[in-house]
């Protein structure tokens, strides 16, 4: 089994302005094709692996039984396959309001408001290239956080709900160095809460 690159499931430039079509097709035909591409590569000697889910090698990419370079290329590009699927979700204009994660969030969080304020200081202070992540931890309860690079949750054991890609690729044809104004703008594109 090798990994497919899903068509967005909105055209480029639905989340106009907010986010502005250039970036969205380079960002899903070239990073996320990029990211897909490489995470086949990594597996190509692995045909153990290749019978896994990407979720399933991300959860277990500790306990691979393979050599640190691979384990390395599967955290980076099966975590940038898996984490743009996610954040495509995330932004998806047609997904249904989740009316049981809202009163979740509010019940966690004081309100919805205060959650994206949290949310948005943990994207916005995130230092270099990463992710800002809504999950849910060991625990079964909802925790704010951001990883570095293409890190994820699943490694953590945790299940990631909603995520925000702060790379530079995500944001820097429309926003160049103001990733605070992107942020802003970014939660129009987020319907689902
Ligand atoms: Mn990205």
């Amino acid at each position: 089994m090798t990994h497919q690159l899903a068509p967005l499931p909105f055209a480029y430039d639905a989340l106009e302005p907010f986010l502005d079509a250039k970036t969205m097709e380079i960002h899903h035909s070239k990073h996320h094709q990029a990211y897909t591409d490489k995470f086949n590569t990594a597996l190509e000697n692995h045909p153990d692996l290749q019978e896994m889910s990407a979720e399933d090698l991300l959860k277990k990419l500790k306990n691979l039984d393979v050599d640190e370079k691979t384990r390395t290329a599967i955290r980076n590009h099966g975590g940038g396959y898996i984490n743009h699927n996610i954040y495509w979700k995330t932004i998806d204009p047609a997904r249904p309001k989740d009316e049981a994660l809202l009163s979740e969030i509010a019940e966690t969080f004081g309100s919805l408001e205060s959650f994206k304020e949290e949310f948005s200081n943990a994207a916005a202070t995130h230092f270099g290239s990463g992710w800002a992540w809504l999950v849910r931890d060991e625990n079964g309860k909802l925790k704010i956080y951001s990883l570095p690079n293409q890190d994820s949750p699943y490694t953590l054991g945790h299940e990631p709900i909603l995520n925000l890609d702060v790379w530079e690729h995500a944001y820097y044809l429309k926003y160049q160095n103001r990733r605070p104004d992107f942020i802003k703008e970014w939660w129009n594109t987020v319907k689902f809460i």
